[in-house]
């Protein structure tokens, strides 16, 4: 974690502890705007139950490599074979990882 990520943190927590305190006003603002009527369309008209579910899968799918390359199991890069513990090289191919 760094100082930038801590900033955004901090700043982020200001800004939501903010707009609660003041959410009836954002609300009333935000039906003013006719966002709401807006959101409530898209939401009837594009977000169905089927669109929702293919969205999630799309999101599992396209994060899941690199939670794998993350966690505790690693593959080298060269030959593919999973590779356990911090180790600098492969022990398969030798090549450094
Ligand atoms: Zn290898």
């Amino acid at each position: 974690m760094n100082l930038t990520i801590r900033k955004v943190i901090v700043l982020g927590s200001i800004g939501s502890i903010l707009l609660l305190g003041n959410i009836l006003l954002v609300a009333n603002w935000l039906v003013e705007r006719g966002l709401v009527d807006w959101a409530r369309h898209l939401r009837s008209e594009y977000l169905t139950g089927t669109a929702i579910t293919i969205i999630v899968v799309l999101l599992i799918l396209l994060v899941s490599p690199k939670v794998g390359a993350r966690g505790l199991v690693r593959r080298c890069p060269v030959c593919d074979h999973v590779l356990l513990g911090r180790g600098r090289y492969c022990g398969e191919c030798g090549s450094k990882v």
